[in-house]
């Protein structure tokens, strides 16, 4: 299995994607850490995909708390002795809103979880794998389609996933030496939670601009990530991969 041996940190495990990433990385092979600001939903991912030969855990993490990250990380070494050499940061939120309506709070919330997650994660358990010297680190940012483009209703959205993807490359630039490799994911529209909340004429419109004529699942994410968190993708880092049944523009 590709992932055997492996040990994957996984944010927003507690729904939708995140969840999908937790069963097909066991699937091939990884421990899982499943962290969500919601542990029981963490714990009932973990339910789906207990196997008895893997060692998993549940976490309670705020990606957007720098002290919630760091303690997060504490947990995992007392359990591990050494930092997951997999982290896949999935925690996301939309606080939608036009422009000209959309409130600083709104717009703050938005960056400090998309955004500023994803960095407080990512420096925190990449700074924890460098002094563990732990081989092979591979982090997998999700992004997405709108952060190309933009999208109507989500000026903050949008601008935290450019953030995402830039931030990537920038790390990938960075980590490269020591053996961590850096790249992000950029979904269309996977059918989740997140995307229960698009109102159903909206959701026609983006169908029909879809050449697949179809939303994505979960899984169908979940399985790039499992591509480029394993070796299979050795030489890939800084990349942005489309996931988005042809979608070209929001
Ligand atoms: P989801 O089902 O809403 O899952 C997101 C998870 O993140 C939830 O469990 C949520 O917990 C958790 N979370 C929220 N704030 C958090 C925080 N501060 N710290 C830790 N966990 C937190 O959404 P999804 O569709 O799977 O999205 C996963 C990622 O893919 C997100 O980054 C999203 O932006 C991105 N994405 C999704 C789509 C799509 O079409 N679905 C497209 C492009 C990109 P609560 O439910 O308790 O808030």
């Amino acid at each position: 299995m590709s992932l055997s041996g492996k040990t994957a940190f996984i944010t927003g495990a507690g729904s939708g994607i995140g969840r999908a990433a937790c069963q097909i990385l066991s699937r091939d092979g990884a421990n899982i850490i499943a962290a969500d600001i919601n542990v029981k939903n963490a714990q009932e991912t973990l339910q789906l995909i207990e196997k008895p030969d893997k060692t998993n855990m549940a976490v309670s993490l705020n990606v957007s708390e720098s002290t919630s990250v760091k303690t997060a990380l504490k947990q995992v070494l007392e359990t591990y002795n050494q930092p997951p050499s997999i982290i896949v940061n999935c925690a996301g939120i939309t606080r939608d809103n036009f422009l000209l309506k959309l409130s600083e709070e709104n717009f703050q919330e938005v960056m400090d979880v998309n955004l500023k997650g994803t960095f407080l994660v990512t420096q925190t358990f990449c700074n924890a794998i460098v002094e563990h010297k732990v081989t092979k680190g591979s982090v997998v940012n999700i992004a997405s389609v709108v952060g190309k483009n933009g999208n109507i209703g989500q000026a903050n959205y949008a601008a935290s996933k450019a953030g995402v993807e830039v931030l990537t490359k920038t790390a990938a630039k960075e980590l490269g030496r020591e053996g961590i490799r850096v790249n992000a994911i950029l979904p269309g529209f996977i059918t989740t939670p997140m995307t229960e909340l698009v109102p159903d004429k909206l959701k026609e419109m983006f169908a029909n601009k879809i050449p697949l004529s179809r939303f994505g699942t979960p899984e169908e994410i979940a399985e790039v990530i499992s591509f480029l968190a394993s070796d299979k993708s050795s030489y890939i880092t800084g990349a942005s991969i489309d996931v988005n049944g042809g979608l070209i523009s929001t």
